[in-house]
């Protein structure tokens, strides 16, 4: 098989992930080995090369998005079978015993591991995962279009549930990449009236395309909020958020690395704000997000990039180039391979 590889994090400008032959991975007690046909691009996959996202493990193959075929079942697996189509998700493993596991709050488990920064990921043509972690994925997308749900759909579901968005109410979206895409097209279909607040004006035009109320800059307000989710890694943008948000509302942040949030008037707190972030996902928002998107359906906007071109894709999301998912296919099966 073949492996992008971060043996040391650097700028994304001096291609940190060394493509190369890599061992055939062997299906662990409870695994399955998938060959991988497409793997999406995440922004946390560029924290982690870059450094700001402190590795875990090195070298580690990186991608959290993954979609392939089950070509291994390891001993002790029930319910997948060679040939099924599987995706694998940021939460590569949970210890099913801790009081945040038992629970229902596995996204919180100390002893978690997470697929391409504890446990190697999906760039590659071959990966395993643990079985009772990989997802079902509807036939309604192909693997190209099924991988940018897996983090940027599943987290962008998580964040609109922890918001406590209700249907019909007024929702701020600050930044809009590849998850801001899918939770607006979420909302939507909630009734949700959505502000969508970036620096660029093409992520601008898109999101009023997507049926956003209004799209503009950080700086220019927007009607008072019921809820506010955050993208861009910058704690100043949860400030812009604040700022807008109607009492009682709750701005929630999707990012696993953010700068410094600036000191702000507690009157922008005042009159039961709140302030919270969202960490990793769990099975079953994985599933119902899954599900979700294939009723709607949603529409995933995808640059397709070989396998060998990922330094490349991150180097374009660390510009702000990428319109939509940067997926990767990998293999023969991708279709409509271009670049
Ligand atoms: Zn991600
Ligand atoms: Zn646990």
């Amino acid at each position: 098989m073949r492996a992008l590889r971060l043996d040391r994090p650097g700028p994304i400008g001096d291609a940190p992930l060394r493509d190369g032959p890599a061992h055939d991975p062997v299906a662990g007690p409870g695994e399955l080995v998938i060959d991988v046909t497409a793997c999406a691009v995440c922004r946390t996959d560029l924290q982690l090369v870059e450094g700001d996202l402190a590795a875990r493990t090195l070298p580690i193959v990186p991608g959290h998005q993954a979609v392939g075929r089950v070509v291994a079942v390891g001993d002790r697996v029930s319910g997948w079978a060679s040939g099924e189509r599987a995706g694998v998700t940021w939460l590569g493993w949970a210890c099913g015993r801790c009081r945040f596991c038992r629970s229902g709050r596995e996204n919180l488990c100390p002893e978690a591991e997470f697929t391409g920064w504890d446990r190697d990921g999906g760039y590659a043509t071959r990966m395993t995962v643990a079985a009772d972690f990989a997802q079902r994925l509807p036939e309604g997308f192909d693997d190209l279009a099924a991988a940018p749900l897996l983090c940027g759909g599943v987290i962008g579901y998580r964040a609109l549930r922890l918001a406590g968005i209700e249907p019909g109410g007024r929702l701020g979206l600050f930044g809009f990449g590849a998850s801001a895409l899918l939770a607006l097209q979420v909302a939507r279909h909630w009734g949700c009236e959505v502000h969508v607040r970036t620096r660029s004006s093409s992520e601008q035009s898109r999101a009023l395309s997507f049926g956003a109320a209004s799209a503009a800059g950080y700086d220019e307000p927007t009607p008072a909020l019921d809820a506010a989710i955050t993208f861009a890694p910058a704690g100043a943008v949860v400030v812009a958020a604040l700022r807008n948000l109607d009492r009682g509302g709750t701005v929630v942040i999707n990012a696993i690395h953010l700068d410094a949030i600036p000191p702000f008037p507690y009157d922008l707190l005042w009159l039961e704000r709140s302030i919270r972030s969202v960490a990793n996902v769990t099975r079953a928002d994985a599933t119902e997000f899954l599900e979700l998107a294939a009723a709607i359906p949603i529409h995933a906007e995808i640059e397709n990039y070989p396998l060998e071109k990922a330094n490349e894709a991150l180097g374009r999301i660390h510009r702000g180039e990428v319109h939509g998912a940067a997926v990767l296919s990998i293999g023969e099966a991708a279709p409509g391979q271009k670049t």
